[in-house]
C-alpha cells in the first residue's frame, strides 16, 4: 500500500469524531463531471461562474434554466448511484462519529446512508418560487422546459447556491470540522470561496489531523498533513483490501 494511504489508514483507525469535507470530485465516477469536464459551456462563450449565478438568473431564466439542466445532468440525476468513495464515508459511522461537508448538490452522500451532511451549496433536487415559496421536486423540474410555480407564474429558482448567493450551514460546518479529530478533503479543488476557507480554520484554530485526497495538487495542499494525490475509488480499494 502507498504510505500515505496506509498514514491515512492509521489515522482512521485512531480517529472517532471524522469530518468529511467532499466536492465534485467524489462524484465522477458516479458519472457526474466535475466543474472542470464542463465543455459544453465554451461553445457558448459562456463560463460556469456566469450561468450559475443569480443575476444569470434573474436576467435570462429560459437560458439559465436549459443550461443549468445540461450542466447537472438534471433528467439523469436519479438514475446516478453513489460509488465505492460514497459508501466508504458512510460505513464509516458504523464506529465513529462522522459529519460530511458537501459542496455537492447530488444528494448521493444521503443516497449511500450518510445521516450527518450538511449540504453547504443546497440541493439540486427541488426548486422553489420566490413570491409564494411553494417547493417542486425533480420530476416536475424535468417534464417542463422553463419550471414555473402553478400558482404565480414564477421561473422557479432552484435549492442550489448559486454565485451572488449565501451559503447554508457555514456555522454548523465550522463547529463540526473543528471538532473533529481528523478533517479529510476528498474531490475537491478547494478553488471555491468561502467554503474553501475552512481547511485554512481547521489548520489554524484546530490540533487536528488533515488528510486530502485529490487526482490533482490543490493551491492549498500545504495546509495538510497528507496529501494523497490518486482517484478516490483507487485509495478507498486500498484503505479496505490493505494492499
Ligand atoms: P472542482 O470541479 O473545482 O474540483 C474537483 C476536483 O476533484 C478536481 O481537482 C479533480 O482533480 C478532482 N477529482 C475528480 N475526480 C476525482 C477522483 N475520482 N478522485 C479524486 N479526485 C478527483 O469541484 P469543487 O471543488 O467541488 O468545486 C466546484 C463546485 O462544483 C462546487 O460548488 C459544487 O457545488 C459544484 N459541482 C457539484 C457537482 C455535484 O454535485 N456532483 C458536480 C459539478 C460541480
Amino acid at each position: 500500500m502507498n504510505m500515505q494511504v496506509e498514514e491515512l489508514k492509521k489515522r482512521i483507525g485512531e480517529a472517532s469524531r471524522i469530518c468529511v469535507f467532499t466536492g465534485a470530485g467524489i462524484s465522477t465516477e458516479s458519472g457526474i463531471p466535475d466543474f472542470r469536464s464542463q465543455n459544453g459551456l465554451y461553445r457558448k462563450n459562456l463560463e460556469f461562474s456566469d450561468v450559475i449565478s443569480t443575476s444569470f438568473y434573474q436576467n435570462n431564466p429560459v437560458l439559465f434554466w436549459e443550461l443549468f439542466k445540461e450542466i447537472f445532468r438534471v433528467k439523469l440525476l436519479d438514475e446516478y448511484e453513489p460509488n465505492s468513495g460514497h459508501y466508504f464515508i458512510a460505513e464509516l459511522e458504523e464506529e465513529k462519529t462522522v459529519h460530511v461537508i458537501t459542496q455537492n448538490i447530488d444528494g448521493l452522500h444521503q443516497k449511500a446512508g450518510s445521516t450527518n451532511v450538511y449540504e453547504i451549496h443546497g440541493t439540486i433536487k427541488r426548486a422553489h418560487c420566490q413570491k409564494c415559496g411553494s417547493e417542486f421536486g425533480l420530476n416536475f423540474l424535468t417534464k417542463v422546459e422553463l419550471p414555473s410555480c402553478t400558482s404565480c407564474e414564477e421561473a422557479l429558482k432552484p435549492n442550489v447556491v448559486l454565485f451572488g448567493d449565501s451559503i447554508h450551514w457555514f456555522e454548523e460546518a465550522v463547529e463540526a470540522a473543528l471538532q473533529s479529530d481528523l478533517f479529510i478533503v476528498m474531490g475537491s479543488s478547494l478553488q471555491v470561496t468561502p467554503i474553501n476557507q475552512i481547511p485554512l480554520l481547521v489548520r489554524k484554530h484546530g490540533q487536528v489531523p488533515m488528510v486530502i485526497i485529490n487526482k490533482e495538487p490543490t493551491y492549498y495542499d500545504y495546509v495538510f498533513d497528507n496529501q494523497i494525490h490518486l482517484p478516490i475509488g483507487e485509495v478507498v480499494t486500498a484503505l479496505k483490501s490493505g494492499k
